[in-house]
């Protein structure tokens, strides 16, 4: 029997455990003012209320546009009219968050229960919030197109398809691969070769949708790429930022940039012989930044 079998197993040993450490003492904790508690919680409360306001108004945006998103065939038109309106409300609760942080810390200041480098931590925090802000938009956005460019994707391979017959037998052409440019396919059928050309839905697509399905893919390193951006911005002091922080930058922008221009390239055959030599520019750039730490120096040279 099988568990019987199981049982008659050798159980293995148990890993050997290292004594436990004698538990380190708590740190000592800042002496803080119950001003101070209340003053960051209520900064800190500002900024969880104008994120709750952004996110209302973007799930109405994105509700609205779904009706839209399924008339979409060849013209994100439609779309980026209402999705104009809401740029301005985004600008609004920036700038509200903005002059929520100059109330709070003349408050701050004024209470003299925080140093400056509590003070100016408090501040970084606008700037993540910012950032955070900025990044909901474009990702409520950046779905809402991912979509409809999906919608035209669709509609061009059906108009598309139709014509795509063979010249010398008229069977259906197969395994058409939607692109913007001419291509040679060889019908099943008969084995003749053809020249497909892309219909105008194609071409509409390629020129206007490929781009949102581009970004909407690399997204997850986009995002990342400014949040670590934003984060770089707030030391002060240069020779602070962690090492791991900068060598996590460059592989999230290759990470973004390579998949991006892929994406757009798959949709864009002419581009494809462009794609290193723009993503080469885009490292450049962010070795540029980078070479700015000695850190990142000091590693490029130990990496050779
Ligand atoms: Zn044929």
């Amino acid at each position: 029997m099988l568990s019987w079998f199981k049982k008659s197993k050798p159980t293995p040993a148990p890993e050997p455990v290292a004594p436990a450490a004698e538990p380190l003492p708590p740190p000592t904790p800042p002496a803080v003012s119950n001003a101070a508690v209340a003053l960051v919680q209520r900064w800190d409360a500002t900024i969880a209320e104008i994120r709750a306001r952004l996110h209302d108004v973007l799930f109405e945006a994105v509700t609205a546009s779904e009706p839209l998103v399924a008339t979409i065939r060849s013209d994100l038109a439609p779309l980026v009219l209402p999705w104009n309106t809401i740029t301005p409300r985004v600008h609004a609760l920036r700038e509200e968050l903005s002059s929520a942080w100059n109330a709070i810390s003349d408050e701050m200041s004024a209470s003299g229960a925080f140093t400056h480098e509590a003070l100016y931590a408090e501040g970084c925090k606008r700037d993540l919030a910012g950032c955070e802000l900025e990044l909901m938009h474009e990702r409520a956005l950046g779905s809402v197109m991912a979509r409809a460019a999906d919608r035209m994707l669709a509609a061009a391979v059906t108009t598309d398809a139709k014509v795509h017959a063979c010249n010398q037998c008229g069977a259906a052409l197969e395994r058409v691969t939607p692109v913007s440019r001419s291509l040679n396919v060889t019908c099943a059928y008969c084995n003749s070769l053809n020249t497909v050309h892309p219909g105008d839905a194609m071409r509409m697509f390629a020129a206007s949708g490929a781009i949102h399905l581009a970004a909407d893919e690399a997204r997850p390193s986009g995002d990342a790429m400014r949040r670590m951006e934003t984060q770089l911005r707030q030391y002060r002091d240069k020779a602070a930022v962690p090492i791991a922080l900068l060598i996590e930058l460059e592989a999230t922008t290759h990470q973004y940039w390579s998949t991006r221009l892929a994406v757009e390239a798959r949709y864009n055959p002419d581009d494809a012989p462009y794609v290193q030599p723009k993503l080469d520019r885009h490292m450049k750039d962010v070795l540029r930044t980078l070479r700015q730490y000695w850190q990142w120096r000091d590693y490029e040279t130990q990496r050779g």
